[in-house]
């Protein structure tokens, strides 16, 4: 029969018999932990001779001798000659010391499990009779696919003090364009701060009793002020919460992401960011729209079409080895096209406008800096949208058939 222990190694002194294969593959899950590693082994394979050297370990280059278990938390041999495993299992059963025999897992009074990681959480898989590698490892990736996938309750149930708050960059829209650990800390969240834009369809898979508060903003109107999300932020980790403030795009792209980072820290709030894809590439990419494009775009000049277009945002729409992306742009694109027309920007500069990037309403509308605000007016351009101004904003850029590169998606 077996327990599984969480067993803390730090500072504790694990024996290593063997400086072979298996040995070096081992070595270093006891390092990750924390412990004071000694190798006991004649001569040791290169790689674990690197590795003693870059830790700075004690090698004791001779055959395991009994008196060598003595004082060790935890034995680990593997030392290719199941006669010399099989007597280190002996020593060490005789000194009360825990051995993992890794020629034969009946052998040894411990065995590894097979680990799988999600913040801190640690998932284990050992059998309860002989061992089975194989069917270990592939049930310790399945559990670890499930975590990943945020599929899992991983919500911490007992509160310890004060909580924390995890900017996370949500992507433009689609579930599975977010980071892994993105997925992650949603599924460790009390509480999701959320907006109009990004993944909004993980909301949906939340536990029913995490809470959501949608602080949404859209264009001109902005239901939840700035301040107020900042402090509700601060004041819901004050309470012992997980907040995960969940973002379109990247947090600290057009995302006020700086502020509330600042609010938190000066708070006293743990607070930490995840990045997510920023619809300044991503939108237009998934139209097709490469931001550079070698011989084509040297360079990228992003720019909040809201305000007035600066002189470098007049430059970058004037120069033909730049790309300009206007976000928030469609209100204001009368007023950026004449500024950059006045500034001598050709009428023929290619425009496209990429409205809802990366969703089943995804629609492309292409044009010139002379047409396009003829053209969005006809088509009913709206928000959100990402206006690209630039040579690579051709349809025939990448493909003699544009049809076969607009709005590809899967
Ligand atoms: N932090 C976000 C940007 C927030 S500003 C990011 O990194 O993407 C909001 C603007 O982003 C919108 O006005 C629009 O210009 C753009 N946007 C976000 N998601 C979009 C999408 N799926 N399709 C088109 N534009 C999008």
């Amino acid at each position: 029969m077996t327990t599984m222990l969480g067993v803390s190694l730090t500072g504790r002194r694990v024996v290593l018999v063997g400086g072979g294969a298996v040995a070096a593959r081992r070595i270093g899950r006891f390092l990750e932990d924390g412990a004071r590693v000694v190798v006991v082994a004649p001569a040791v394979s290169s790689a674990m001779k690197s590795t003693i050297a870059e830790h700075d370990l004690e090698w004791i280059a001779r055959p395991i001798r009994e008196g060598d278990v003595i004082g060790a938390w935890l034995v680990h041999t593997a030392t290719g000659d199941r006669r010399v495993d099989a007597d280190v299992a002996a020593w060490c059963e005789e000194n009360r010391v825990l051995c993992i025999n890794a020629s034969d897992g009946s052998h040894g009074s411990a065995r590894l499990a097979a680990e799988t990681r999600s913040g801190d959480v640690i998932v284990g898989v050992v059998s309860d009779a002989g061992v089975d590698p194989r069917r270990a490892g592939r049930l310790r990736d399945a559990v670890g696919a499930l975590l990943r996938e945020g599929s899992l309750p991983l919500r911490q149930q007992r509160r310890r003090g004060i909580g924390r708050v995890d900017l996370v960059g949500g992507g433009p829209g689609p579930v599975d364009l977010m980071t892994v650990r993105g997925r992650r800390l949603l599924a460790e969240a009390d509480v999701v701060v959320a907006d109009r834009l990004g993944p909004t369809g993980v909301l949906l898979e939340l536990e029913a009793d995490v809470e959501v508060i949608d602080v949404g903003k859209s264009p001109g109107a902005h239901p939840v002020p700035q301040v107020q999300i900042n402090e509700l932020l601060v004041s819901l980790a004050r309470a012992g919460k997980r907040v995960v403030r969940l973002k379109g795009g990247d947090p600290f792209v057009y995302g006020r992401g700086g502020e509330e980072v600042a609010a938190c820290l000066a708070a006293g709030v743990p607070v930490d960011v995840v990045p997510g894809l920023t619809s300044v590439v991503s939108v237009p990419q998934a139209a097709g729209i490469p931001v550079t494009h070698r011989g084509v775009s040297a360079g990228i000049h992003v720019v909040n079409g809201q305000a007035e277009p600066s002189s470098s945002t007049l430059a970058a729409l004037a120069d033909e080895h730049i790309t300009t992306v206007v976000l928030m742009g469609v209100a204001g694109l009368p007023r950026l096209v004449d500024a950059a027309r006045r500034h001598g920007a050709p009428g023929d500069r290619p425009v496209a406008i990429v409205e809802c990037g990366h969703t089943p309403a995804q629609r492309t509308t292409r044009s010139t800096l002379a047409d396009v605000v003829t053209d969005a007016a006809a088509a009913g351009v709206a928000n959100p949208a990402v206006i690209v101004v630039g040579d690579v904003a051709r349809a025939d850029l990448l493909l003699a058939d544009p049809a076969l590169v607009g709005d590809a998606r899967r």
